[in-house]
């Protein structure tokens, strides 16, 4: 890994600080089943509002995280904070699947399945509630990767493939690694309704999704027209603005209730609560 330039070690002494504190948040954003019309599960999505400042993006504290040493003590507070959340909301009479993005760096030690595994015992969270979202990372050796995530899906955890479609992984790394779900990144997904081209590969890499036992999921769905034409093409799941942005945990059962509402032909979970 490249060394840190000094805005970036400032940037990464400020972040473990914020860590430390417990001064990072997270953000909720739901799939939507597209088979039961439901909202299965909710991806959590680290936010961190800098100060006075304008908040930092992930895609910028993420990698700068990675290369200072600082992920896997953000990975926990996202996991621990996560299962909290899981616990409150099942609470409330909403019993609804977390997932939680991980970075690569985080699954080199083999120990990490064991320590989520017994954070769920901790918490109260049945392990079988809870997707890990893998992002591609070119430096992950495939072996490696086997061994941990065949220890996730041994104790029952779900594991996603997050940005499919952007990064190294290759059909065979597909077919050897044993993924519960495939996310297809927003990039092929945002002009699904104007190109043709993209519809192709979208139904190729759906068709595959589901050749290899994985559900296919589309990131980044931001109209009806491109949610409708995900659903002709056999997707399971779909994700995006559309539905809902990602939103703070207080928010997500009053969007469910009034989701019910405004959209009947959903039935989210909140039709129990509403009973
Ligand atoms: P991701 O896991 O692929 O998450 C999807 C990103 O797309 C999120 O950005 C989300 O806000 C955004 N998004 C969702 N729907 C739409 C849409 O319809 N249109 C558009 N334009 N964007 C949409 P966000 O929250 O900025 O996160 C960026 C990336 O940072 C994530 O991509 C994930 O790889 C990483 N990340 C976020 N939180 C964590 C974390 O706690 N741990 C780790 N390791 N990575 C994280
Ligand atoms: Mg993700
Ligand atoms: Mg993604």
């Amino acid at each position: 890994m490249t060394p840190l330039t000094e805005s970036e070690n400032a940037l990464a002494t400020a972040l473990q600080l914020a860590v430390e504190r417990e001064e990072l948040r997270l953000a909720y954003q739901p799939k939507l089943s597209l088979r039961t019309g439901c909202v299965g599960s909710v991806e959590a999505l680290a936010r961190w509002d800098r100060g006075e400042g304008e908040p930092v993006e992930p895609s910028l504290f993420i990698p700068i995280a990675e290369r200072a040493g600082i992920i896997d003590a953000l990975t926990g507070w996202a996991l621990r904070s996560a299962l909290r959340q899981w616990v409150a909301w099942r609470d409330q009479g909403v019993t609804i699947g977390i997932a939680v993005n991980v970075s690569a760096v985080s699954l080199r030690d083999l120990e990490f399945p064991d320590f989520l595994q017994r954070l769920c015992h901790l918490e109260g969270v049945p392990p079988d509630q809870v997707t890990v979202e893998l992002t591609e990372s070119a430096t992950q050796h495939v072996i490696r990767l086997l061994d941990t995530l065949t220890r996730f899906r041994i104790k029952g955890i779900k594991v996603a493939l997050d940005d499919f479609g952007t990064g190294f992984s290759s059909l065979l790394q597909l077919r050897q690694l044993p993924f519960t779900e495939l996310k297809i990144d927003q990039h092929f997904i945002r002009d699904l309704a104007t190109a043709e081209d993209l519809r192709l590969i979208v139904k190729s890499v759906i068709d595959l999704a589901h050749a290899l036992g994985l559900i296919a999921v589309a990131e980044g769905v931001e109209d009806a027209e491109t949610l409708k034409l995900l659903g002709e093409l056999g997707c399971d799941e779909v994700q995006g603005f559309f539905i809902a942005k990602p939103m703070a945990p207080g928010d997500l059962v009053p969007w469910m209730l009034e989701t019910a509402a405004r959209w009947p032909e959903i039935c989210t979970r909140s039709s129990r609560l509403a009973s």
